[in-house]
């Protein structure tokens, strides 16, 4: 007969956003079961692990040892190939994500929470979750669940939403960590146009001075070829001599749910399409989200109202939903468009130090700075 176990909260998946809700769950009293269907918490990766300093910041304190590389600024290419650098000191990181997957992880353990490793949820029954671990099914009861199984997520459907992502929806990625080249530390390079990365852009985040993450995000419908095979003829392009020693491929999130929690279920992270559909970046909305649902379930486990979508609204959904309009214009563009706000974009932003770069901001001051831009601005949204 399969065990039972009874847990207050049960969290689906070990990334950043299920490591998070579980800690915060924990630190409150609640008995938290993790689970992760790897052997490891933190591999495979399959990240560019990209951090922005403000994205994070009061919810999280990076530490040294999760760090492979500061950065103080940003390159940007365009079409052509011609590039600029905008320099924004301390402006983020790019992680190790393996030790910083492990490291919230282990913080969730130190509070109590059981971790379970090999531990695949196949389904749900009657307030019970059914697990392979290490090949034998277990059964796990719950009181409230956190569905933080990332981009391949069954909890939502599970739950009754719909959670399906269409084409139109999705950034399809290929990424290489490529090492023996040589790499602008500090600078995280940023790549447009239709050649490059249709409907998406390229990468090169420096993991060292002769390491890197390498890879490109597009979106299929708009375009013929597969992700890998542009990386590979960018790869042979421009790093002939590059040995890689990662290979990764995914997809990220480009679609905002109307729901992300039902009365006994919270979803978060890339499980609940939290990732920013501009930029691709979801470490930091999966550990907020993360640590909202796990504040939220034990708040509910005592009989309060839980907040979590209202946080998501204050804290999170406004910028994805604007990200996601700028998106549709963006994905109109053409390469002479993208040209023309290069041009712009460099004059504005070349020689100068950066304090603080948001995507309205930027938009605004960009849309502002020529009639030009604002008449293809306008020809994109209408
Ligand atoms: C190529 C690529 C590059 C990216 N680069 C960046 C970047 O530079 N910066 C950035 O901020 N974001 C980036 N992202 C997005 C980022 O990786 C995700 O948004 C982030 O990892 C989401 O965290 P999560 O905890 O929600 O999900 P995940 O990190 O995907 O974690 C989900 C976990 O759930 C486990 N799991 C899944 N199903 C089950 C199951 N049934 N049972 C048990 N466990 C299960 C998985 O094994 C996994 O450990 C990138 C994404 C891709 C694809």
């Amino acid at each position: 007969m399969p065990s039972k176990k009874q847990y207050d909260i049960i969290v689906i998946g070990a990334g950043p956003a299920g490591s998070s809700a579980a800690f915060t769950a924990a630190e409150q009293g609640a008995r938290v079961a993790l689970l992760e269907e790897h052997e490891q918490v933190g591999t495979p990766v399959v990240c560019a692990e990209g951090l922005s300093r403000s994205t994070i910041k009061g919810f999280l304190d990076i530490r040294p040892e999760w760090i492979a590389c500061s950065l103080d600024g940003a390159v940007i290419r365009g079409p052509s190939g011609r590039e600029f650098t905008i320099e924004y000191p301390g402006c983020g990181w790019i992680l190790d994500r393996m030790v910083f997957d492990a490291a919230l992880a282990d913080r969730a353990r130190a509070c109590g929470v059981d971790i379970k490793t090999c531990a695949k949820a196949v389904g749900i029954e009657d307030s019970e979750i059914i697990v392979h671990e290490h090949g034998v099914e277990q059964r796990y009861c719950y009181r409230q669940l956190i569905g933080a199984d990332g981009i391949v997520s069954r909890v939502g459907r599970w739950m009754g939403l719909d959670t399906r992502i269409g084409a139109e929806n999705l950034e399809v990625c290929a990424e290489y960590l490529v090492e023996n080249i040589e790499v602008r530390t500090h600078y995280a390079s940023l790549i447009v146009g239709m050649d490059n990365a249709p409907g998406g852009y390229a990468w090169i985040f420096p993991k060292s001075a002769s390491a890197a993450n390498i890879g490109l995000g597009i979106a299929p419908h708009m375009t013929g070829y597969n992700a890998r095979w542009i990386l590979d003829q960018w790869m042979q392009r421009e790093f002939p001599k590059g040995r890689i020693i990662r290979r990764t491929f995914g997809g990220v999130p480009a679609k905002i749910l109307p729901r992300f929690s039902g009365s006994d279920f919270f979803l978060v992270g890339d499980a609940a399409r939290l990732t920013d559909p501009l930029s691709g970046a979801g470490i930091a909305t999966a550990v907020k989200s993360g640590m909202f649902a796990g504040e939220g379930a034990v708040r509910r486990l005592h009989g309060k109202p839980d907040n979590y979508e209202a946080r998501l609204s204050k804290y999170i959904l406004p910028e994805l939903r604007y990200h996601r309009r700028v998106r549709n214009g963006y994905l109109k563009m053409t390469d002479k468009e993208f040209e023309k706000i290069f041009d712009v974009s460099r004059k504005i932003f070349e020689g100068t130090t950066v304090q603080d770069i948001s995507i309205r901001r930027i938009v605004t001051r960009i849309l502002l700075s020529s009639p030009h831009i604002l008449r293809i601005a306008f020809n994109l949204l209408f």
